[in-house]
């Protein structure tokens, strides 16, 4: 299938040729012709797909063909967070080039002038995080009568994000007869459920198991105490296979001191969290997408659906608390089609929780234990980095990590995170 079989018009056509895609991914071969029809889609697809690109392209198309019916919006995209909103602005910007079209970003943590601004000069397409988009339409700024299209873009992930009750009340301002379009990684019950109450007889494209990165990232686990995963993350460095870098952890402060930390090994890190401002956050994505920065450190929800490409490692610091988020995880590597290689650090009392990962994959991930390894422990070695040590981080020799199975319990709960 080429990108002309879809029907796209010209304009869109060229731009797709200035990206330089030869050809359409599964779910845009498989979503855009429902799209394009006019059809409500639920298209179950985990980013790095090509989801972007199967919503946006159609939308784009119907936007040429028809006549604005209303004044206001025309399209409106709702992520869970600023970094997406970002990336899908910037896809938009590569589809529209031979075209003219208005955007506006609308998201939390900076001021919100520009963005009234941005709606009030005729924004026809807007993507938006939940929370500001709320706050804007209930101060009067969002003019909804003349919406065509809704995506929502990783509905699961903003499902547990408690997002819910905002997108019900944005959805309750739209108008019944536009096309809602709606993507997540996974279909559950709670998703079935918005779909009843946000779509009409919405087609479902689900594309199968070869885009899973499960299946085609490299993957290895790396069994060692907890006092050494530091030690180990600095011998990894020493190969320059390891280029461009994203590290997961599941807390902000420790994406904030393990960037430190590294950046004082002469390893230049970054960390990227809800906590540092959207400007701190947007310059070290920028920094590290130029391959300035050779890590990036981010919290699952902060680094949720980034899209650089050329990530050549992804190194889970900290074991997921959810099987999900070990799929989102290592699918930042290996993106269209290039290679990648995923790093898990698993610790004794992470064991039962990593057999129920590799359940939920459905295959063994190969381990290597740090025994294996014959690397430099800097004195004093201590989980994190150089930080003072505390009392229970004390002589955790390798052995007494494997001593007692089962003794401590498998802390995979959010509330031990
Ligand atoms: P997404 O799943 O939307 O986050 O996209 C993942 C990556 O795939 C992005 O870097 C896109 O630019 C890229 N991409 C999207 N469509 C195609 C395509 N048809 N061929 C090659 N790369 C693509």
């Amino acid at each position: 299938m080429t990108f002309s079989d879809l029907k796209l018009p010209k304009p869109i056509l060229d731009a797709i040729e200035d990206t330089g895609y030869t050809e359409p991914t599964p779910i845009q071969g498989k979503a855009i012709p429902i799209i394009m029809r006019r059809k409500d889609v639920i298209g179950i697809a985990q980013t790095g797909t090509g989801k972007t690109a199967a919503f946006t392209l159609p939308m784009l198309a119907i936007l040429g063909n028809i006549k604005p019916k209303a004044p206001g919006i025309r399209a409106l995209i709702i992520s869970p967070t600023r970094e997406l909103v970002a990336q899908i602005r910037d896809n938009i910007i590569d589809y529209s080039l031979h075209l003219n079209v208005k955007l506006a970003t609308i998201y939390g943590g900076v001021g919100e002038q520009p963005q009234i601004q941005a709606l009030q000069n005729g924004a026809e397409i807007v993507i938006a995080t939940p929370g500001r988009l709320m706050d804007l339409m209930e101060q009067g700024h969002v003019d909804m009568r003349g919406l065509e299209i809704l995506v929502m873009d990783e509905a699961d992930r903003m499902l547990d994000m408690g997002f819910l009750p905002a997108m019900r009340k944005i959805v309750k301002k739209m108008p019944n007869d536009r096309q809602t379009l709606l993507f997540s990684a996974t279909l559950s019950g709670q998703i079935e459920q918005l779909t009843r109450e946000f779509q009409q007889k919405p087609s479902t494209v689900e594309i199968g198991d070869r885009t899973n990165p499960a299946k085609t990232v490299r993957q290895c686990v790396y069994e060692i105490p907890r006092h050494l995963k530091f030690p180990l993350l600095l011998h990894l460095f020493k190969s320059p296979e390891l280029y461009t870098v994203l590290i997961f952890v599941t807390m902000k402060h420790h994406a904030s001191r393990l960037a430190k930390h590294l950046s004082q090994s002469d390893i230049p890190a970054e960390a990227i969290h809800g906590d540092r401002t959207q400007n701190q956050r947007q310059r070290a994505l920028d920094k590290f997408k130029q391959g300035k920065l050779r890590v990036l450190v981010g919290t699952d929800v902060a680094a949720r659906g980034i899209d650089i490409s050329g990530v050549t490692h992804v190194i889970n610091y900290d074991f997921p608390d959810q099987n999900e988020d070990y799929i989102h995880r290592i699918g930042r590597t290996g993106r269209a089609k290039a290679e990648g290689d995923a790093i898990t650090f698993v610790t004794e009392s992470e064991h039962r929780a990593l057999a129920d990962l590799e359940r939920f994959i459905k295959r063994d991930i190969p381990k290597k234990h740090e025994r294996d390894f014959n690397y430099d422990i800097p004195a004093p070695a201590r989980e994190g980095g150089p930080r003072p040590r505390r009392n229970n981080d004390k002589a955790v020799k390798p052995k007494s990590d494997r001593r007692s199975p089962g003794k401590k319990k498998v802390g995979r709960g959010k509330k031990n995170r």
